[in-house]
């Protein structure tokens, strides 16, 4: 018997992991895969970088929680385990009109950037030169990670422990149970205890949407992450990839929109201002364009985004099955269910959600499975 049934992004391997830790016997079941891109699965196309949020209301506050949680975690993982790519570098942070609640003394009172290791707030004489703009300049110690070669480690680390994968398409939540049944031979004893749902964006959650993100990965180096407030609202993140992966430079924020299709005049100005804030990347580099960059891809991800933030909570799913005994018949049953989607901007930075890294004691999230 299977205790649980989860998909394979980051929320999902991480959540696997735990709970076969714990001693639960865990299948995943996804469409997606660690090795696999597609636009719809978010994980692979992450930057991935740590950067603090504000903490301003409660789900904002909870998120804070899971991060520091995460980065604990993460800190120990780059200390055991190099080949998964984490690494502990300097981070930067600017911002060209800071509103009320990034002021000096609510950045370090309220909105949890003090917390972080390192923190402090940049002299003016420390700010990037020609930016006129830049009201204030932040720094802490932040993470990084190279996405694809982490999902990948984290896929090893779970195989290690026992865990299954099934690769298949659910059309609703409920077929989980029965591939998984079906995977067992349909013997009466494949039923499984409980259902992680995982799937980035949940099933016909009405409150779910994708964020478009346009990005852009170069083999230009840079040793430090940087992210840029523009007073437009946009934000530009230059994040180097750890093990060879050169560095992602981002990005737009493009909630609802669809489209498959990149946009050459994004591409242009995100690269013209990341060249402006990162001297390092463009000076130097070998196979350059002429813009100073040597381009290896132009991506677009959706990030998997919920109002009201990360769904985390424990229900029961209800579906039909088939009697054992009467084949024309149905019966109801139910299991619980942990919904576990809605990451939004954060996935990796709230990856270890259920608790039970390396870092935790045997019953953590006990409580939740
Ligand atoms: C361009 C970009 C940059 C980002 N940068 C960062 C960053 O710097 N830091 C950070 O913390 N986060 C970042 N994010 C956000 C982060 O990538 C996501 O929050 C995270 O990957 C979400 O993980 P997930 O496991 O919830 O979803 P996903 O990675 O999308 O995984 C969902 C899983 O569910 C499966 N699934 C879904 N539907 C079905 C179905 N019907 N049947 C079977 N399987 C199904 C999929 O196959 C997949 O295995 C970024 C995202 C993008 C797009």
């Amino acid at each position: 018997m299977s205790d649980a049934t989860i998909l394979a992004g980051v929320l999902g391997l991480s959540s696997a992991i735990q709970l076969a830790r714990e001693g639960h016997t865990v299948t995943v079941i996804a469409r997606d895969l660690p090795g696999d891109f597609d636009i719809e699965y978010a994980s692979p196309w992450a930057g991935s970088h740590f950067r603090p949020i504000s903490a301003n209301n409660a789900s904002e506050r909870f998120e804070q929680e899971l991060m520091h949680e995460t980065y604990d975690e993460l800190k120990v993982t780059a200390e055991r385990h190099p080949d998964s790519s984490v690494r502990f570098v300097r981070a930067v942070e600017y911002f060209d009109s800071p509103s009320p609640a990034y002021s000096d003394e609510t950045l370090v009172k309220q909105n949890g950037y003090a917390d972080w290791p390192d923190f402090r707030i940049l002299d003016p004489s420390e700010l990037p030169a020609g930016h006129d703009a830049i009201q204030l300049g932040v720094t802490y110690t932040g993470w990084v990670l190279n996405s694809p070669v982490y999902l990948a480690w984290l896929h090893r680390q779970a195989q290690g422990l026992g865990v299954r994968f099934i690769r298949a398409r659910l059309a609703a939540l409920e077929e989980a149970v029965f591939i998984h049944r079906e995977s067992e031979g349909n013997h009466p004893r494949a039923n499984i205890r409980a259902v992680i749902n995982a799937s980035g964006r949940g099933f016909q959650d009405p409150d779910s949407f994708p964020s478009r993100g346009q990005f852009i990965l170069v083999s230009n180096p840079c040793s430090e992450t940087i992210s840029h407030h523009w007073a437009d609202g946009s934000t530009t993140v230059i994040i180097p990839r750890p093990l060879g992966g050169g560095t992602v430079i981002g990005g737009t924020k493009e909630p609802n929109n669809w489209s498959h299709s990149i946009s050459n005049a994004a591409t242009e100005t995100i690269l013209t201002r990341a060249a402006k804030l990162c001297e390092q990347l463009v000076s130097g580099a070998s196979n350059q364009d002429a813009s100073g960059f040597d381009i290896k891809q132009v991506y677009i991800g959706r990030r998997p985004m919920r109002k009201g933030g990360l769904r985390l909570e424990e229900q029961t799913l209800e579906f039909q099955d088939t009697a054992e005994e009467d084949g024309l018949k149905t019966v109801s049953r139910s299991i619980p269910v942990v919904h576990c989607y809605g990451a939004g901007a954060s996935g990796f930075k709230i990856s270890w959600e259920l608790g039970g890294g390396e870092t935790s004691g045997a019953s953590r999230g006990d409580d939740i499975v």
